[in-house]
């Protein structure tokens, strides 16, 4: 039996007929660049996110990026960041000039929290960035409760987080000034090619992300900003329109996998070698990611034995080699430079069945006690 890590192809034989009518719809109209497919997703998802305002654009990446540029980020800013995520998190705050200000991660969240960013705050902080990694939310409520006293604007990278909830039942996206979604294909809700997504409950702030999305104009050829192309393809919305309303119940099984995995981990009596992530309300696993003693050569095992996995992120971000002039060392963020070392992501897509999650964790007990005990 062979267990890929993410297997996209069974989602789409089960939703199939919908996409293709989607993707139909769109080229019968030929309106491909915003319209009215793009304004219902629009609406649906704000629905869904429980958020006033949700602005479609044309990926994660620019999600930050146009977040970032509406408050005027720039050159001799400070944006609070963590050090173990994707690239984008902090390459964006770069890429505007700014600085990304790094603090270790809690080691057992993953995520940063209000402690280490209250010892990073300067009076050149312009915002603070959490990221919800794997799809398990920061500590939003201390991490909110900060910034309104050091009077910094947080903005949610929910890359990984939809229809995550915190320790208080909020869902992400919703507690912070604005959020950032990816529905890059193989995030939780994936589109066709490449999508993001910007929510906020603030009105001005929403309009700003809208205009900057279109070059900065209201009325076309007049221009109040210095924008980009940030649009989200009419295409792209029309797809995620129809897996949208499958998200909870790929979220719930997600959810029932990791249950499963953590079961069969505590049985196969891996305590000492392999650590299961916890088991906290509101986490969508859009990834599920165990700390493994010997990690990489486990993972060339799996790969072996047919059982995909992937180190999400094998070099902390102020290691970095395009980050060297910030001037990081190893040793800055320990917890960060542990992950990165020990964490090895399994698969855990809604569609798999018993009996391949049962094989994941055979191959990886035959790995640390040999063949007999698998
Ligand atoms: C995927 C991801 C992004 C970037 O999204 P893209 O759609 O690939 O540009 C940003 N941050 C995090 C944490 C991500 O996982």
């Amino acid at each position: 039996m062979s267990v890929p890590l993410l297997d996209l192809m069974a989602q789409y034989a089960s939703i199939r007929p919908e996409i293709e009518a989607a993707i139909r719809r769109v080229l019968e109209t030929q309106q491909f660049i915003l319209g009215p497919e793009v304004d219902a997703f629009e609406r649906e998802i704000a629905v869904c996110c429980g958020v006033r305002h949700a602005i479609g654009v044309s990926s994660g990446t620019d999600a930050l990026l146009v977040c970032l540029m509406a408050l005027d980020i720039g050159p001799g800013d400070e944006v609070i960041t963590s050090p173990f995520s994707f690239f984008a998190t902090a390459g964006t705050i770069a890429r505007l000039g700014a600085r990304p200000v790094f603090v270790d991660i809690d080691a057992d969240s993953f995520n940063i929290g209000a402690a280490a960013v209250r010892g990073a705050l300067t009076d050149r902080t312009r915002a603070i960035v959490p990221v919800h990694l794997y799809g398990r939310v920061a500590d939003m409520a201390s991490l909110n409760r900060l910034a309104r006293q050091a009077n910094v604007p947080v903005i949610e990278d929910a890359a990984q987080a939809i229809g995550a909830t915190d320790a208080e039942g909020r869902i992400a996206g919703t507690t912070g000034n604005a959020a950032c979604f990816s529905f890059f294909p193989t995030k939780n809700l994936g589109a066709a090619g490449d999508a993001g997504l910007v929510t906020s409950d603030d009105p001005d702030f929403a309009e700003k992300v809208r205009l900057l999305r279109v070059h900065g104009g209201e009325r076309r050829y007049f221009h109040r900003f210095v924008g980009g192309n940030f649009r989200v393809d009419a295409l792209q919305a029309a797809v995620l329109r129809v897996k949208l309303p499958h998200l909870p119940a790929w979220s719930a099984a997600r959810r029932r996998n990791a249950a499963y995995y953590r079961e069969r981990l505590a049985e196969a009596g891996l305590d000492d070698v392999v650590t299961a992530p916890a088991d906290v309300p509101g986490h969508i696993y859009h990834q599920f990611v165990i700390r493994a003693q010997r990690r990489d050569e486990l993972r060339d095992w799996l790969a072996a034995q047919g059982v995909g996995s992937e180190v999400y992120y094998p070099l902390p971000l102020h290691l970095q080699e395009c980050f060297a002039a910030l001037g990081h060392a190893p040793g800055d963020f320990p917890n960060a430079e542990a992950a990165a070392r020990e964490v090895l992501a399994l698969p855990i897509y809604p569609e798999l069945t018993r009996s391949q999650l049962d094989c994941v964790v055979e191959r990886i007990t035959a790995f640390y006690h040999g063949p007999r005990n698998a």
